[in-house]
């Protein structure tokens, strides 16, 4: 059954599917076709939520049941292409120049689901037909847009057919900007408030028949930024507070307006929860006082999956491939790996991600095949390694 997948060309096939969230527009018919040829059965995922457009995923599987599950993550949707004009190519053309394949989710993320691909029908290969255990893929279409119909169901769906995943890679473009350089192994939380201050209108020449909402908003915002919220901790860089927008909107400057507002975004690490940061917020703007609303959006909790087996077992795969060491991070934005941690041990390693979402997104021809050389490897390490993750 197995047989040969170039990762290459299997990436352009995928790139030439305008996928933008919530699109699928034949991405994972594609990714299906060639998991199907290797003998993957797959499952088709469509999942519906009030307010939300209705989206595919797939559920790939090779092996016996109740076998040890090898799982690649990841997601074909893409951002949008931005300022056309800004790109040299047709961003859904997936153009091969200078030992470059550029287009649209080149490096986020379809360069490496191919690899994935690729990496199992090589290891599969291998076995010849033994296959010691299953090797999976969980794709949504949902990842860059609300992720409310994607991996967070698909892991439901996997739990009530008692279908276990035992270790996960996440395929999501870890390296800075060379291929090799960072393993992660969690991600910062990430919480948006929203905060809306109200006074008393007035004239500013008779402040006192006023309450102007902007003086104590100042104050709350000084509160929460005069002082850092942490040191970082051992596997964390310090969490950040930043402001993202201050809004009164107030055209007259003889008005002291009703109404102040301002957003924020917290970037947390583990020495906080979303819901520790949301009391420490309202005791920080209760100590100003005065009549305020704050609503607290969490779209995820830090997390962390120790250093140890599994991301010993992606570093040595690595290693052999490119012989360099991982560092091993927990920097940047949240992932879908926040909803697989829940599961199983999960890190992250993929592509460069320098021109993520970027015009031009592009990725080296030569790392989408070494990355289905370092996939392929890491499986070789998991079913042969009785000490496995
Ligand atoms: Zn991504």
């Amino acid at each position: 059954m197995s047989t040969e997948i170039d990762p290459v060309e299997l990436a352009r096939d995928l790139i030439r599917c305008p996928s933008v969230t919530p699109a699928d527009a034949g991405a994972l018919d594609v990714l299906q076709r060639s998991l199907e040829r290797l003998g993957f059965t797959c499952h088709r995922l469509r999942f519906s939520a009030p307010d939300t457009p209705d989206i595919d995923n797939l559920y790939a599987r090779i092996g016996g049941d109740g076998e040890r599950n090898f799982c690649f993550a990841g997601h074909t949707d893409v951002v949008p292409v931005g300022d056309r004009a800004g790109w040299s190519v047709d961003p859904f053309a997936a153009e091969l120049r200078d030992g470059q394949l550029i287009g649209r989710g080149a490096a986020d993320m379809k360069g490496a689901i191919a690899a994935f691909v690729a990496g199992a029908a090589r290891f599969l290969a291998r076995c010849s037909g033994t296959l010691p255990g299953a090797i999976s893929l969980l794709i949504t279409g949902d990842e860059e847009g609300p992720s409310i119909n994607g991996t967070k169901p698909m892991l439901e769906w996997l739990r009530t057919r008692g279908e276990r995943l035992d270790a996960c890679i996440v395929g999501e473009p870890t390296n800075p900007t060379h291929l090799g350089e960072m393993i992660k192994i969690g991600r910062r939380g990430s919480l948006t408030g929203r905060l809306v201050v109200r006074g008393v209108q007035g004239h500013t020449a008779y402040p006192q028949l006023a309450d102007n909402p902007i003086h104590r908003l100042l104050k709350m915002l000084t509160r929460i930024t005069e002082q850092p919220l942490d040191e970082g901790t051992a596997h964390f860089q310090p969490s950040t507070l930043q402001i993202s927008t201050i809004d009164v909107g107030n055209p007259a400057t003889n008005v002291i307006p009703a109404e102040a507002r301002a957003c924020f975004n917290i970037r947390f690490n583990d020495r906080h929860s979303g819901r520790s940061l949301e009391r420490w917020l309202r005791d920080a703007f209760d100590s100003v006082g005065g009549t305020y609303e704050l609503t607290v959006q969490v779209s995820g909790e830090s997390f962390l999956t120790p250093p140890g087996p599994l991301s010993d077992l992606v570093a040595r795969a690595v290693e052999q491939v490119l012989r360099v060491t991982p560092e091993l991070s927990t920097t940047g934005g949240t992932s879908d790996a926040r909803f697989i941690k829940n599961y199983c041990p999960v890190v992250e390693f993929g592509l460069a991600g320098a021109t993520m979402h970027k015009v031009d997104e592009r990725v080296p021809v030569a790392d989408v095949r070494m990355l289905a050389d370092i996939y392929a490897a890491a499986l070789a390490g998991y079913f042969a390694d009785e000490a496995r993750p």
